[in-house]
Parts: C-alpha cells; structure tokens; sequence
C-alpha cells in the first residue's frame, strides 16, 4: 500500500485531551510557520466529545502552531505508521497567543515566576492508570506476579517513552488491580508538561497495539482506587542551582519555597477545579485515600495535598537537588498545562503576598474540630466539581491570574460535562470517565 509520513499536531485543551490534526512530513518547515487551522469552539469540546456552550458560536478562526521543542516520534517497529506527534499552541492569525491557550497560560505562568523572582521550576509528573483488558486477581500489589503479567508493555512503553524523547524513570505495579505507575525524569516546566501529555498518549497507544486499553481515569469504579498524578516541583535559579532545599529553615524549606507552597495551599480549595477537574475526581479526593482532602503541607505525608518529599543521605552530594515540593491534588482529566499554570499562579502569589509556609501537618486532619482546623488555616477541599467550580469562580485573585472571560469559559465547558451525566448512576459515571481517558 502507498503511504505517506504525516505529522499530527494537537494542543493541551480544558477536557485535558490533546486535539488536533495531521499533515505531510515534508510540510514540517512550512507548517512551524503558519501552523493548522484551529476552531475557537473546539475548545469546547468536552471529554465526553459534546460541545459545551460555547460564546464563539460557528465563528472565528485561529492557528494552531507546532513547536519543534514538543516533538515525539515513536516507530513501533511493529510495521504500524509511528506516532509523529507535535504539541502546538493556539494562536491569533497575527500569531499572537489566543487567550484560551492552556499551553500559553503556563507560559504566562513560568514567566511570572521568573519575572518576581529569576528563578524557574523543574517538574516531574508521576501517573497512575490501569490496564483495562488485564483483570488480574487481587493480591498483586507491588508483586513480581502483577508486574510480570504485564513485561511486555511495560518493556515496550519504556522503549516507547524514550524513542519519544523522553526519560522513563520507573514503572511498577501500582496498588489496585491492573493499576500501574510511570514516571519519568524531571525536566524545565514546560517541557514536563509537554512531556506528560505525551506520556498518556504513548501510554495509550503502546496498550492499543498491544490489543489493550490503557485508562487514566481518575477513579475506576465507585469505592474502588484512586488514579493520581503527582505534580514534583522545585525551584532552580539562573545558574541551574537547586533554591529550595534550605537546611536551617522549618522542613528544610527555603523562603522563596515555604512562599511558593503557601501560596498553593492559600489558594487550592479555588484552583482544584483546574487540576482535578473531573466529576470523579471528588471521589477521589476525600481522606484516607492517600490522595488530597485539605489545603495541607506534609512532611512525607501521602494524605497532604503538598508533600514535602524525601531525600536521600545515599546521595548527600545531591540532597539540595533531590529536594522537592509534590502536588498531589490532580489528575489527568486536567490538561497537564492547566494545571501546572495554576499552581504555578497560585505559588506566585504567594512569594507576592511575602507567605510563610505554615508548619506541616501530623495528626490525622479528620479527627481536628473546626475550630482547630480553622486555627491551623485548614479547609476541606470542595467535595464535588459544582462546588470546585463555584469556589473558582468566587476567587477574584485566582480569575485575575487569567484572561478576561478564561474562568468562565472553563466553567461553561465544565457545566456541560455535568450535563452530560446528569441522570446516571455513580458506575455509569465512572465507565463514561474510563471510556474517555
Ligand atoms: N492512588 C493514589 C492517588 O489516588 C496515590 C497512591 C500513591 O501514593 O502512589 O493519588
Ligand atoms: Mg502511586
């Protein structure tokens, strides 16, 4: 058969999908240009692939334009066309970056960080997802067993991953059956989300040609257990050298972190609606699930929705570096972009704002009263998306990070995800979910 090399170019949008469209290799010069044409009211195509309302209407056009810096080419060897894939950023026809770009929002982001404090952010994203044709027993949790079950794929994602251009770290069999867990090496903020928009897709496609199907959902099944994605930040300054690991500050915590985290947790109760922007991300997110239930700091703590991670004397030349600040309060129904540039927003603030971090929790938080957890700054993170939602939409400071109408654009597309499901049941909820991540 006649076959021709195609690229296919998408960008990050609110349902945390990449979408896009290919064109011929040998166009690659041309196309970096001037990009693909884009549809405003694309991006209110929800994961459930309805059109939410949307204000652009059958109006408008855009760009979309490939970035040579977000590039991933994975020939399977298998005889299959390679997945050339290239992440994009929507632009005005003058070029120009359209205001409801998830990609060019954590780029604002990163640049406020630089802009108040010269230094930038170094990420690793960790994920979590489940092989859906698998159905092994329970009992293999961590196990030689579970993950055997499993060596073909995670040999070729593995190779996948680093033929993408990326740099495979581990791969485990995580808790929950079928459940596992990849991460990658740290890389500049930006390429690190770009990075993890790409590991879910070579994740999924790897699982396709293997005759299987790999889902990200946040949460599988009612009651069963959670998917995360772990976001591990730290800072770096101009000369590359690690500013946030300071050994004569609480936790270790160098001021500018201590701000940083401050600010993340000030604002979390109103930006999680960006970075756990599912129905079911809810469900997920409630204590005892080693997930994220309050606004909470902790020191190597699994139920904090920052953690404060923990370093090892094995390398004590690197402890500075090793150092790192992890958000677990996400998921990847977020655009991995989105949800970088809010909590890099909101850390922002924070240095802004001159915060302190405040003390790490201990105590199991659902045993404190109000009273206490009113005291030690503490809230219960919204309990479903309606009220994450509304809790955005009421935070003056965190709708001022974004364009004029960006809020209530992603609140929109988000109603009609609800409207989607309204009426089902929680395991038709979470089988719409799974079908779509
Ligand atoms: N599965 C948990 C979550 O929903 C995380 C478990 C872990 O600490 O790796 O985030
Ligand atoms: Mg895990």
């Amino acid at each position: 058969m006649i076959r021709e090399d195609l690229i296919w170019v998408g960008t990050p949008d609110f349902a945390g999908r990449l979408r896009g469209k290919a064109f011929p290799a040998a166009e690659r010069q041309r196309r970096l240009r001037r990009g693909v044409g884009w549809t405003p009211t694309n991006i209110q195509i929800t994961c459930f692939d309805l059109i939410a309302e949307s204000p652009f209407g059958a109006l408008g056009d855009l760009l979309l334009i490939p970035d040579p810096a977000a590039e991933s080419r994975v020939d399977y060897g298998d005889g299959s066309p390679p997945d050339h894939v290239m992440i994009g950023d929507i632009c005005e026809l003058d070029g120009t970056p359209w205001d409801f770009c998830s990609r060019s929002r954590l780029k604002s982001a990163l640049a406020r960080l630089e802009k108040a404090t010269g230094l930038s952010l170094l990420v690793a994203y960790e994920h979590e997802f489940h092989l859906k044709g698998a159905q092994r027993p329970k009992g293999d949790a961590y196990s030689l067993a579970g993950f055997r079950a499993q060596a073909a794929f995670a040999e070729t994602l593995m190779a996948a991953l680093r033929h993408g251009g990326l740099v495979p770290d581990t791969i485990m069999k995580e808790y929950a059956p079928d459940q596992y867990e990849v991460t990658v090496a740290p890389a500049p903020a930006l390429r690190a989300a770009d990075e993890a928009a790409l590991l879910r897709e070579i994740t999924r496609s790897t699982a396709a040609r293997l005759g299987d199907t790999a889902s990200f959902t946040p949460l599988r099944q009612p009651g069963g257990v959670g998917n995360g994605v772990h976001i591990h930040m730290s800072l770096r300054d101009k000369a590359g050298k690690p500013a946030t690991y300071d050994p004569a500050k609480p936790d270790c915590l160098s001021d500018v972190a201590g701000a940083f985290a401050a600010g993340i947790l000030r604002y979390l109760e109103a930006i999680v609606a960006l970075t756990a922007p599912a129905a079911i991300s809810y469900s997920r997110l409630v204590p005892h699930r080693w997930s994220a239930a309050y606004n909470n700091l902790g020191l190597r703590d699994r139920e904090a929705s920052l953690r404060i991670c923990p370093t090892t004397a094995v390398e004590p030349q690197s402890i500075a570096a090793q150092f790192n600040l992890e958000y677990r309060a996400a998921d990847a129904a977020a655009s991995p972009h989105l949800a970088l540039a809010a909590i890099v927003e909101a850390g922002v603030q924070g240095i802004e704002e001159g915060l302190s971090a405040p003390a790490a929790t201990e105590a199991d938080l659902t045993t404190l009263s109000r009273e206490e957890l009113d005291e030690a700054g503490l809230v219960r993170l919204p309990e479903s998306l309606e009220e994450a939602l509304d809790r955005l939409g009421a935070n003056p400071t965190v709708t001022g990070w974004f364009p004029p109408g960006f809020v209530d654009l992603y609140r929109a597309h988000k109603q009609g995800e609800l409207s989607f499901l309204e009426g089902m049941d929680p395991a038709a909820i979470c089988a719409a979910y799974e079908e779509s991540y």
